[in-house]
């Protein structure tokens, strides 16, 4: 741990300890800067919402070690164009697909491990490489290769303001451990991350219902350096009121909980309301087609919770979530376990018994299980729920990451209102990733972002500050 001192000139700066910032960080020094990371959280907890990754989406043409068939780039380019619905910098897009044909070398380099894509993970074995131990094992490696190449690393120390002046940082703000302090820096790299964790900020477009979300990743992700800079006029990218979000289970801490709190049984289960109603198909589509949208589902209902109610015949069908289910021999004593009335879910379920058709259930393929004649209907895998033990689970919203984000150029650069480029004020990771993911998301594109990002963000910040 070193002490923050205004005195000590630094050639690059990086803020945030997560992927985009460890990337940019060795990229720089690899250029042969001074490099100095500012991460906010303490050590035990560096890594951002990165350390919770498990896999990156990489194109390539032949088969590897842990990578089977081909990606192209024109079919990961119809796979972005078609989640995003067309809300993508084009020329932004291919650039970083193209890029990530190289990163599996590079990464690897700089203390990497890939596995074999892991089971129930939405069939991504052919499209993305994962990392041997999670992207907690990977941020650790980067950690290490920085430290050993000399880059300065402080925790517990937050950037609270750039002093931007027409479009040069002159002077970084921070508070360290409760004690302010001016950084001064050639170039500075912000991979600070979204502000999903800032509860008042989501309050702002969702009320009082954003005291309800849970928040997936780290409580770091609070967006000051983000304010601060469309504050001080760059220019905004991506829907202010719009987040990646999923079902987690609402047992789950109020943040980082993770991956192991995501619920995947939806497809396979009715969904209500605190009231015991259903709002929505739960069967419309393959569900890794479908899991980002139940996150915004359960925001928009009363209360923001749901109850995914199903039997004995669908409790193997999917990874379960880290807490058990409730389990009842009854419709009526699930209710009570779960806190819902019981007339009311009882009622629930007879109704889409009664409403449910004969098919071939098949749960690999859009079947031809399906209700007839109620409302929402359930147009796939509907099959009765009438055999015990039934089960259930609470739902929240659980927000990954938010949308916003500031405007760069194709070298990292951050962008003013006026279209003026920053002359040393770069951009990588979630805090720039709407200018490619301006909707929707495809697995493994927010460590491609910040992968690719990063390393262009280091390098041009090098380049900046040593010339
Ligand atoms: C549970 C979960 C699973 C995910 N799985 C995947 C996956 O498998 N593949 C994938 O591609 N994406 C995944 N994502 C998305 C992925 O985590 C992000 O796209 C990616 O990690 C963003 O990297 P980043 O470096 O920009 O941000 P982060 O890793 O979040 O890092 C931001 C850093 O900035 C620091 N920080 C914030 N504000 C300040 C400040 N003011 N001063 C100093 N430091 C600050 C934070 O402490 C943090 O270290 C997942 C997200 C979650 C929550």
């Amino acid at each position: 741990m070193i002490a923050i001192t205004s005195s000590r000139p630094y050639d690059v700066l990086v803020v945030g300890g997560g992927n985009a910032a460890l990337c940019a960080a060795i990229t720089a020094r690899e250029s042969g800067a001074t490099v100095l990371v500012i991460e906010h959280a303490p050590k035990a907890l560096r890594g951002g919402n990165s350390r919770h990754t498990r896999n990156l989406r990489v194109m390539h043409e032949k088969p590897t070690a842990t990578l089977t068939e081909t990606y192209a780039e024109s079919e990961y380019w119809d796979d972005l164009w078609s989640v995003t619905g067309g809300k993508t910098d084009e020329r932004l897009a291919r650039m970083t697909i193209r890029a990530t044909s190289e990163l599996l070398p590079w990464m690897a380099a700089r203390g990497a491990h890939f596995q074999p894509s892991l089971e129930g993970t939405l069939s991504l074995s052919r499209t993305n490489l994962f990392f041997l131990g999670g992207g907690r094992a990977l941020l650790n490696a980067y950690y290490e290769t920085a430290e050993r190449m000399g880059i300065e690393v402080v925790y517990d120390t937050e950037v609270q303001s750039l002093g931007l002046v027409d479009g040069l940082v002159r002077e970084v703000h921070v508070m360290s451990m409760g004690v302010p302090a001016t950084v001064r820096a050639r170039a500075v790299v912000v991979s600070s991350g979204g502000f999903q964790a800032n509860i008042n900020w989501l309050r702002q477009y969702w009320g009082d219902a954003a005291d309800n979300f849970i928040v997936r990743g780290t409580p770091y992700a609070r967006g000051l350096v983000l304010r601060n800079l469309l504050d001080q006029g760059v220019a905004p990218v991506g829907d202010p009121t719009q987040f990646h979000a999923i079902a987690v289970d609402a047992r789950a801490p109020k943040f980082d909980g993770g991956i192991v709190t995501r619920l995947d049984c939806v497809p396979f289960s009715i969904v209500v309301d605190h009231q015991g109603a259903r709002f929505y198909d739960e069967g419309e589509d393959l569900w890794p087609k479908r899991y980002a949208i139940w996150g915004r589902l359960v925001a928009q209902r009363p209360k923001q919770i749901a109850y995914a109610i199903m039997d004995s015949k669908s409790e193997k069908l999917f990874m379960p979530s880290v807490f058990p289910p409730a389990v009842a021999d009854s419709i009526g004593d699930l209710a009570g376990k779960l806190g819902l009335d019981a007339m009311a879910l009882e009622m629930t379920v007879r109704r889409f018994n009664d409403a449910v058709r004969p098919g071939t259930f098949n749960s690999e393929v859009l079947d031809d299980c399906r209700t007839d004649a109620i409302s929402p209907p359930k147009t796939h895998w509907a099959r009765a729920i009438d055999k015990p033990p039934f089960l259930g689970y609470p739902l929240r919203p659980g927000i990954t990451f938010t949308y916003l984000g500031v405007k760069v150029d194709e070298n990292a650069r951050v962008l003013l209102e006026n279209g003026q480029a920053c002359a040393n004020l770069f951009a990588a990771g979630e805090i720039m990733a709407g200018n490619i993911l301006g909707e929707g998301y495809i697995a493994g594109m927010g460590m491609a972002i910040g992968t690719v990002f990063g390393r262009i963000a280091g390098r041009e910040a090098a380049k900046v500050a040593l010339h």
